[in-house]
């Protein structure tokens, strides 16, 4: 018994995925911990009649319909790996909406499902994506989002000089020290996840950290209390 219709072109369908808690700290892009990050597959939906994709088909608008008419949205299943396909049809409906901050959510859960395809050069080509939507965000979460996507992708040059501006910017402690981090990796040529908790100092050594009343902003604070 499903409740919830396609809104593109009203055929029953399965309702959003309501994602487990994380439990352990996300990595540096913000792709959330187990037991939430092992679902990432279920997280974007698509219409077994339509092709439309979303977290929540019910919620797509009709005015979606031409985006998934299209010939490049057609066209994505047989041009990108599979395991990415729902998430860069969801960004495809997002930019046809101009909702440039969803479409490089999108595109970067694409990647991570890449990653988890080990298709490198395909996360690395997505990554790209982000980081150009991302470019030039003055929002101090997703500055520090792009560098770690900037450096995963490959892009050690553009990472260095977005690190750069990014200090130049006046960072605060709990930033700097994941810029710092970045720029150790991004000097030893590494494209890895790693998990924000090893780019942390250790509480011992920055109480302000773990008081949390000190972080950047109320997003990292939350972070750190896990
Ligand atoms: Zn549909």
């Amino acid at each position: 018994m499903s409740a919830a219709q396609c809104g593109v072109c009203g055929t029953a369908v399965r309702s959003a995925f309501r994602a487990p808690q994380p439990e352990i700290a996300p990595d540096l892009d913000m792709r959330p911990g187990e037991p939430a990050r092992s679902t990432l597959r279920d997280w974007v939906l698509v219409c077994p009649n339509c092709g439309a994709a979303a977290p929540d088909l019910a919620a797509v608008p009709p005015s979606a319909r031409p985006v998934v008419e299209s010939d490049e949205y057609r066209m994505l299943s047989t041009s990108v790996l599979e395991e990415t396909l729902p998430f860069r049809r969801w960004a495809l409906i997002l930019a046809g909406s101009r909702d440039r901050a969803g479409q490089a959510e999108a595109l970067l859960q694409a990647a991570w499902a890449a990653d988890d395809a080990a298709a490198m050069a395909e996360a690395a080509r997505l990554r790209t994506e982000v980081a150009t939507l991302w470019d030039g965000t003055d929002d101090v979460e997703l500055g520090l989002r792009r560098l770690d996507v900037l450096r995963r992708a490959g892009l050690f040059e553009a990472a260095e000089a977005w690190a750069t501006v990014l200090t130049e910017r006046g960072a605060d402690e709990l930033g700097r020290s994941i810029i710092g981090f970045q720029r150790v990796r991004i000097a030893a040529r590494d494209i890895g996840r790693h998990l924000i908790s090893s780019a942390l100092p250790p509480p011992a050594y920055a109480p302000h950290v773990s008081h949390g009343k000190r972080a950047t902003t109320g997003f990292w604070s939350r972070l750190l209390r896990k």
